[in-house]
C-alpha cells in the first residue's frame, strides 16, 4: 500500500500536463503505456505523493496512488486510461502527438478520450495534497492501460488481481461524460451513470452447396443476405430503460413546454420510432439508448470462386441495454432472422447492473455552482467503458469529466476522430469541479 509522503512540492498546469501526456504515443494496439505511466508517477512523486506502477506486462503498467482522508466517507476512486485509439488514415491538421496549444485548445490524440480527463484528475488529486485538504475519505487514483481494447492489462487485471486496492469503494469517477451539450439553446451536462453491454453474436446460414456453373436459389449466402437486409430495415424492438427515461425527462423539463412534451413522447414505445425519425440527426444519436443494436462486422463464407458455400457466418457486434441478458437479445434477433439463421452469443459474460445515484445531486450542485445556467442530466452510454470491470466490485462509476464546451463543439464527433482537441478553459473547469468533489464526496 502506498502512503503520501510529507514533502510538498508543485504541480504543472493542467494544460501543460495534458500536452506532455499527448506526446507519449500510446496508440492501442499495442498501447505501450509504460513510459506515459512512469511520467505520471514521476509527476505525482514530484508533488510529494507516492505512486506505484502495477501490472503483469512490463510495457503496459498501471499507476495507482492514494491520499488519506478522515474516514467519514468510503474511499472515492478516480480512474482514467492512458491508451488512445489509432490515428491511421485520418486527415489531421496538426501532428496528433505534438501536443500543440493553438487558439486556446490543446490538440492531439487523447485530448478528449481521455488524457484530458486524466490531466484533470491528476490536477485535482495533486491540488488536494498540496493544499493539505481535509478529505472526507481516502481518494484513490488509478491510471490504467488498455481501455480501448478491453482492459486486459488495465482495469480488468486490477479488479481480478488487486481488488484489495479498491476495498470499500462505492463510487468512482471515470469516463464517459461530464461534457456539456447545447441543445435548443439550453446547456446540459451529461453525467454517465450506466452503460450498454457488448455481446458478440455469431449468425450462421446453411444451405445446399454446389457447382458455381449451375442455377441455385436459397443458398447460404442468399439466406444470410436476406437476414442482413431485414436487420437493416427493421429496428430491434424499442425499450424504455429507466436511465433513458431519467435522461429524457431531465432534458424535456428544461425545454420550452411544447418541445418538452414532444420529447417526452419518446417514452411511449408506440411512438419512439416515429419521434426519433422526426428528430433527424439528434434522433439517430438517441436511438441506441432505446434498443439493443446489432451490426454486422465480419463476414465469412466461401473458399473457392466456383463453389457455392454451404455455410456463411457473420459476426454481429451487439450492444444490449443494461440489465438484459443474451437470451433477450437472441430472441429479438431470431424473430427477425426466422428459422434459416442460427444465432449464438459468443463469450458473453453478463455484467452486474448496478445503479446507485447517491452522488448525483452532489455532482449536479458542483456543476451549477460553476455554470449556473446549466442543468445536469444522468446519461446512459451507448458503448462500454472500464466501468463494467469496476462494476464487478460493486462500484458505481459516474462518467464525469466536466467540460464546459462551446455550443458548436460536437464532443461525440470529435473523439476518436481527426483533430481531436479540448479547450484549455474546459480542462480548468473540469479540474476545478473534480477538486470540489474531493472536498465533499460522501456515502
Ligand atoms: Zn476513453
Amino acid at each position: 500500500m502506498v502512503a503520501p509522503s510529507l514533502a510538498r512540492s508543485a504541480k504543472p498546469h493542467v494544460a501543460e500536463l495534458l500536452q506532455r501526456l499527448v506526446r507519449y504515443d500510446t496508440t492501442n494496439p499495442p498501447g505501450n503505456e509504460r513510459e506515459c505511466a512512469a511520467y505520471c508517477r514521476d509527476v505525482l512523486t514530484d508533488a510529494g505523493i507516492a505512486a506505484e506502477l502495477v501490472g503483469d506486462d512490463p510495457n503496459r503498467v498501471n499507476v495507482v496512488s492514494r491520499l488519506s482522508g478522515r474516514g467519514d466517507a468510503p474511499p472515492l476512486l478516480l480512474y482514467g486510461h492512458l491508451d488512445v485509439v489509432p490515428t491511421a488514415a485520418q486527415a489531421w491538421d496538426v501532428p496528433p502527438f505534438e501536443g500543440r496549444l493553438q487558439d486556446g485548445y490543446i490538440w492531439g490524440r487523447g485530448a478528449l478520450d481521455m488524457k484530458g480527463g486524466v490531466a484533470m484528475m491528476m490536477d485535482a488529486f495533486m491540488r488536494a495534497h498540496l493544499d493539505g485538504a481535509d478529505l472526507p475519505g481516502d481518494v484513490i487514483l488509478a491510471l490504467v492501460s488498455d481501455e480501448e481494447a478491453g482492459g486486459n492489462t488495465g482495469a480488468a487485471w486490477l479488479v481480478r488481481e488487486r481488488p484489495e486496492l479498491f476495498d470499500g469503494v462505492r463510487y468512482a469517477m471515470g469516463e464517459f461524460g461530464g461534457f456539456s451539450k447545447t441543445y435548443r439553446g439550453r446547456k446540459f451536462y451529461m453525467a454517465q451513470v450506466a452503460e450498454k453491454q457488448g455481446c458478440r453474436v455469431q449468425a450462421t446460414a446453411r444451405g445446399p452447396g454446389g457447382h458455381g456453373s449451375l442455377v441455385h436459389h436459397d443458398t447460404a449466402p442468399t439466406r444470410m443476405a436476406q437476414f442482413l437486409v431485414k436487420l437493416d430495415k427493421k429496428p430491434l424492438p424499442f425499450h424504455v430503460h429507466p436511465v433513458t427515461r431519467m435522461m429524457i425527462e431531465a432534458i424535456g423539463a428544461r425545454l420550452p413546454r411544447l418541445e418538452g412534451a414532444f420529447l417526452q413522447l419518446l417514452l411511449n414505445p408506440r411512438w419512439t420510432g416515429r419521434i426519433l425519425r422526426r428528430m433527424g440527426p439528434a434522433g439517430r444519436e438517441l436511438e441506441p439508448l432505446f434498443r439493443h443494436t446489432a451490426n454486422a462486422t465480419i463476414i465469412n463464407g466461401g473458399e473457392k470462386a466456383n463453389v457455392i458455400p454451404s455455410e456463411v457466418a457473420v459476426n454481429l457486434d451487439c450492444r444490449m441495454l443494461p440489465g438484459y441478458d443474451a437470451e433477450d437479445l437472441l430472441g429479438e434477433l431470431q424473430d427477425i432472422a426466422g428459422p434459416n439463421i442460427e444465432l449464438e452469443a459468443v463469450n458473453f459474460q453478463p455484467k452486474p447492473w448496478i445503479l446507485n445515484l447517491g452522488l448525483f445531486d452532489t455532482l449536479a450542485s458542483i456543476i451549477s455552482e460553476q455554470d449556473p445556467e446549466s442543468v445536469s442530466v444522468p446519461m446512459l452510454m451507448p458503448a462500454g467503458t472500464d466501468g463494467r470491470h469496476f462494476a464487478t466490485l460493486g462500484i458505481q462509476t459516474y462518467g464525469w469529466m466536466p467540460m464546459n464546451l462551446p455550443a458548436d463543439f460536437d464532443f461525440l464527433k470529435t473523439i476518436h476522430a481527426a483533430n481531436e482537441r479540448v479547450p484549455v478553459s474546459a480542462l480548468e473547469f473540469g479540474a476545478e469541479a473534480l477538486y470540489r468533489l474531493l472536498l465533499r464526496f460522501h456515502e
